[in-house]
């Protein structure tokens, strides 16, 4: 499980400690900025040159970083580009959905190799979720033409709260999932590092890296799916919270006596907006419209229905469908609405699974925002709809997994070793 650990960071004179940060400074900026050569990343990072030479060439030699090419440079010797080193490492990013799984397998530098997805059912058994993980993940490999023991490391997303020193999870959404030991159960079965986080803030570790977070200080990411939640990142580092639970907006209370929710209050945003919230009001349109659309897209079964079926039915010109995503809009609008005035963000990224295909539902989200946020903040904001798609908590998994291995290599530095290891070459 990734956490910093604060008892452990020595006092800032330290140079190894120094250096470590240096080093992570480093990376930081070849990952945001191509075409990087020494020069360029002093002038950016404001280090001075033989401390960047010395951790370029520490990098060099461990394999994380590589000379991707010789750019002549007037009479002198030629400017060495420096880039991250894909092949370093292989990771995957699961992302355990209400009712997907994603996948995907990334490289050192955090791009996506392959990825891919599974429908399943609302929070079924901890013990078939491992089957079906083991199935997806096998299928990923066999894309990629990789074997179990190319990966090192696996992350793991989840939609809910994560106990950090016992590694297990709990889902208020899904009966079924509570304290389940979800890193010792992919441990067991995979022996590598595993890290668990939740999913929304997977999300916004995306965005950060490869979405509309990129060049961005202060964001915030909305996560509109089965669940409601959001990311949120401060001076280019996720914000976690006090115990790591933060970010819990859809549980924010709107009206006290709204419908019940899944957290045992009433009248969250959940329990209007949600993905869950739209299924069981999708269940009342279709009793008591039996002409409705929806009995065509959920198969003619109200008990089984989901949003997307509701999507999907709005979207074919089903008006109550279409009701119901404006509905539920207006009440994320608000969510977000408040959001934004406590947080004053540059930028909000409306995400999830529930925008795809849904420019219904956005529509009243932002109109909403628009007529109900304080002027004077909203125009400090610009709200930007994530181009991620549905998979990006699985790629922020697969991200969390290069971060560990960054920490790791840090915490070796601090500890006066050389963290080296060998550089991973595929054919
Ligand atoms: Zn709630």
């Amino acid at each position: 499980m990734w956490t910093e650990k604060k008892d452990s960071i020595p006092e800032k004179g330290d140079q190894s400690y120094l250096r470590s940060r240096n080093t992570a400074r480093i990376l930081e900026t070849l990952r945001q900025n191509e075409n990087f050569s020494r020069q360029d990343l002093a002038e950016q990072t404001n280090l001075d040159k033989k401390t960047v030479l010395n951790i370029v060439n520490g990098l060099l030699e461990k394999g994380m970083i590589h000379i991707t090419s010789r750019q002549a440079d007037g009479a002198g010797r030629p400017k060495e580009i420096l880039d991250i080193n894909g092949n370093y490492g292989r990771y995957a990013g699961i992302d355990l959905g209400g009712t997907h799984l994603s996948g995907v397998l990334v490289d050192f530098s955090g791009k996506q190799i392959v990825s891919g997805n599974i429908e399943v059912h609302n929070g079924m058994e901890p013990d078939t979720l491992m089957k079906l993980c083991a199935y997806l993940m096998g299928n990923l490999l066999k894309d990629a033409g990789l074997k179990e023991y190319d990966l090192s490391g696996i992350g793991i997303s989840f939609p809910g709260f994560v106990a950090s020193s016992l590694g297990s999870v709990t889902s208020e959404n899904f009966p079924k999932w509570q304290n389940i030991p979800i890193q010792g159960m992919f441990q067991e079965r995979y022996n590598v590092p595993i890290c668990v986080d939740d999913s929304s803030r997977l999300m916004a570790l995306a965005e950060l890296w490869f979405g509309k977070g990129r060049g961005c200080r202060d964001f915030i990411v909305a996560d509109l799916g089965f669940g409601i939640g959001c990311g949120i990142v401060i001076d280019r580092k996720i914000f976690r919270g006090s115990a790591g639970k933060s970010g819990e907006v859809g549980h924010t209370i709107v009206d006290v006596n709204g419908p019940p929710c899944t957290c045992g209050s009433r009248g969250c945003i959940e329990s209007f907006a949600a993905g869950w919230a739209l299924s069981r009001d999708a269940q009342v349109v279709m009793k008591e419209h039996p002409d409705s659309l929806l009995w065509e897209t959920s198969g003619g079964s109200p008990e089984g229905v989901n949003f997307r079926q509701v999507i999907l039915a709005a979207n074919l010109g089903d008006s109550c469908c279409a009701g119901l995503l404006r509905y539920a809009g207006t009440y994320i609008g608000i969510g977000l609405s408040n959001t934004i005035s406590f947080f004053n963000p540059s930028r909000l990224i409306i995400g999830g699974r529930l925008i795809q295909d849904n420019e219904i539902l956005l529509k009243a989200v932002t109109e909403t925002i628009n007529s109900n946020c304080m002027k004077q903040i909203l125009d400090d904001v610009e709200i930007t709809v994530s181009e991620l798609g549905g998979g990006a908590s699985a790629w922020g998994a697969g991200i969390s997994c290069i971060l560990n291995t960054e920490n790791s290599y840090f915490a070796a530095i601090q500890n006066g070793q050389n963290g080296a290891r060998k550089t991973l070459v595929l054919a």
